[in-house]
């Protein structure tokens, strides 16, 4: 794999015509909006990655045979550029991102990217696009670096040929109804994934064998479900498509990363800011019994998840078979709401960036 050469990037800029008008701000919703620009470039054999480009947001042409629609070999991620003070444009460990990205490619067998060559083209492209970044409170640009297997070609293999890209969508505050705790019902009908399998890459087959418990869940009226392990169902996984912490007594407990779950950048976030402010920190393996006997006796404190999408989404009530129980009183939690606003405020440099999170785009 050609890692070491030289990525070269053209620029091909919109042209009027192909410039949208701007959403409202205040109606932006979750990836429903995409930005002017688009990254493109292409993989194969023997020229590794080229043919790099910023270009319009366009429709890509594909052969119907193309892998990526009938076997899935697909990977992708999501990341935030966030307004801060004096109109600076920040990104978030973006680094751990795209490292993150190339530990899914290896297990989808599809070829890593040179990491920090993408990283200059997606400072490029968000510069490019800088209008796009909103200004409001909480609104962001949400950025979708995707990899698809584009070989036309029927029979199982790992592609030949391979298409990455990066999309932008600005996005509205996740919380503009209020930081409000969501009811979680808990799954033992479907399980996400399986040590061995590939529930520890972000690729698109996670998520379609995911939305079934998901609508079955909202239609007995839950926001998301929590996930138990595939064979005992009966340590917590993660929910939807967040990690989960637990304050029990004074600690915070989240599952290993065992090879089933996301290796979530807010999880390790969390984590560490938890450390530096001497918080007891267990990461561990927990049973959902052990969390509603923890209710019983009153030493579960809180329960949140964190994701880039909410940053912490705080739970209220978990349904377990047919239990239902209310933590803090359906409210968000102490911890759950310092680290929803620590995270936020550094997100947007207002806060000492201790661990050189902060990547300035502008
Ligand atoms: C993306 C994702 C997460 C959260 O990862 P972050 O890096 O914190 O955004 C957790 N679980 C799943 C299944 C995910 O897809």
């Amino acid at each position: 794999m050609m890692l070491n050469k030289e990525l070269e990037v053209t620029l091909n800029k919109a042209g009027d015509s192909q410039l949208k008008i701007k959403p409202d701000q205040n109606k932006l919703g979750f990836g429903v909006h995409f930005t002017d620009h688009m990254f493109v470039m292409h993989w194969n054999h023997e020229q590794g990655w080229h043919n790099a480009e910023i270009c319009a947001y366009q429709n890509f042409s594909l052969d119907p045979a193309a892998m990526v629609f009938h076997y899935g070999q697909e990977i992708f991620e999501g990341l935030k550029a966030y307004r801060g003070a004096d109109n600076q444009i920040l990104l978030f460990r973006p680094m751990d991102n795209l490292n993150r990205m190339n530990n899914s490619a290896l297990r989808l067998c599809m070829p890593r990217m040179p990491m920090k060559e993408v990283l200059k083209a997606m400072k490029a492209l968000i510069y490019l696009d800088r209008e796009w970044v909103p200004g409001n409170e909480g609104a962001t640009l949400y950025i979708r670096p995707t990899m698809i297997a584009t070989e036309p070609a029927l029979g199982l293999k790992p592609s030949s040929q391979y298409t990455f890209f990066i999309i932008m969508s600005p996005v509205g505050a996740y919380y503009a109804e209020g930081f409000n705790p969501v009811r979680i019902y808990v799954e033992e009908t479907y399980v996400r994934a399986v040590a061995g399998g590939v529930g520890e890459a972000k690729t698109g087959g996670n998520y379609a064998a995911s939305v079934k418990a998901l609508t079955e869940a909202q239609q007995k009226g839950y926001a998301q479900v929590l996930w138990l392990d595939a064979v005992e169902r009966k340590y917590v996984e993660e929910v939807g498509t967040s990690n989960i912490f637990f304050v029990i007594d004074d600690q915070l407990i989240t599952p290993p990363l065992s090879g089933t779950i996301l290796p979530g950048i807010t999880r390790d976030s969390v984590l560490q800011l938890a450390r530096d402010l001497g918080i007891k920190t267990l990461e561990r393996k927990i049973t959902i019994d052990e969390v509603f006997q923890a209710w019983e006796n009153g030493s579960l404190k809180e329960v949140f998840s964190t994701g880039t999408a909410a940053v912490i989404s705080p739970v209220g009530e978990l349904c377990y078979r047919n239990q239902v129980i209310s933590i803090n009183d359906n409210k968000p939690g102490e911890l759950s709401t310092m680290f929803f606003n620590e995270l936020q405020a550094l997100q947007r440099g207002q806060r000492e960036d201790k661990h050189n999170w902060l990547v300035r785009v502008a």
